[in-house]
């Protein structure tokens, strides 16, 4: 969340042209199938696209394969789904070290545009997307 804040306050002196971009929104991430997920975000680049991005974890003392991806749902101010996307973090995560791998997910501009709440879960199988 703090990093968040500080996203938005760049944004903020970009300049008037950002300023709608600057609004913030909020991510939730929830741990599951083995994964834990850290320093979820959303990030709005300077050609306007949205990314949610995060860090994904093997969860603790856990072994073997992990066979799982990402969702990524929108919400708008009312609390109504705008739709999922799918994704998934780089690379396989390790047991070794447990080193965490990053994630970006891009939301479509109308889903971003109306979006106050992104929530990030860990879903079975392989991303269909
Ligand atoms: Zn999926």
């Amino acid at each position: 969340m703090r990093r968040l804040l500080i996203g938005a306050s760049a944004l903020a002196f970009a300049g008037a042209a950002a300023a709608q971009d600057a609004r913030a929104i909020t991510v939730e991430a929830v741990d599951g199938r083995r994964v834990s997920l850290h320093g979820a975000d959303v990030e709005v680049r300077e050609d306007g696209a949205t990314d949610v991005h995060g860090w994904a974890r093997r969860a603790r003392a856990q072994a073997g394969l992990i066979n799982a991806h990402l969702h990524a749902e929108a919400f708008n101010a009312e609390g109504r789904s705008l739709g999922v996307v799918d994704g998934g973090w780089n690379g396989a995560l390790s047991s070794r070290d447990r080193s965490a791998e990053p994630f970006h997910i891009r939301l479509p501009a109308d889903m971003a545009n109306a979006a106050v709440r992104v929530r990030v879960t860990v879903e079975p199988g392989q991303r269909h997307d």
